[in-house]
């Protein structure tokens, strides 16, 4: 496998956080969902979960999933953001790096082995999630409203995309 393939390829592709078969995921093992915040969990940098939010944490915890948001936002808002759910929160994550992602884990006592990432971004989501050993999840962003510094890397993922097809 190439260097390219093995941090761009997510394991798996859905279109919106609910329609992951949690419970499938769990008997297959997993039992810790990490999750990026903006335009996975909830459109683009808001500062309050949504209907869409709650019901994505609710049917993970359903399932039996402890969550976990890891996100590269301002530590104020995201924190603000989870503790409304409520859930567990890692600020500052500063994905592409794997940092953040081993923060949660420390955070939630969790194995790598049982761990998931959802995210929207492959350049910093995937990569983050696949150099953590966590298995990646790609979801297709809630909205293509963005801010500029995200729209820029757009066309290449969808490049990146249409070479490996997801
Ligand atoms: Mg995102």
């Amino acid at each position: 496998m190439t260097f390219l393939k093995r941090f761009l390829i997510p394991d798996e592709v859905f279109r919106q956080m609910t329609d992951v078969p949690f419970s499938a995921l769990y008997d297959r093992g997993f039992r810790i969902a990490l999750l990026d915040l903006d335009n996975t969990l909830a459109e683009d940098h808001v500062t309050e979960p949504s209907a869409y939010t709650f019901e994505v944490i609710q049917k993970l915890e359903a399932a039996g999933f402890r969550c976990c948001i890891v996100s590269n936002a301002k530590s104020t808002r995201s924190a603000d953001f989870s503790a409304r759910i409520p859930i567990e929160c890692i600020s500052y994550a500063h994905k592409p790096s794997p940092a953040g992602i081993y923060r949660a884990l420390a955070l939630l006592h969790a194995e790598k082995s049982q761990t998931i990432f959802f995210g929207d971004q492959i350049f910093t989501d995937i990569i983050a999630a696949k150099r953590a050993g966590v298995y990646a999840v790609y979801i297709e962003p809630v909205t293509k409203v963005e801010k500029m510094y995200i729209r820029i890397k757009r066309p290449f993922e969808r490049i990146v995309r249409r070479m490996y097809h997801f």
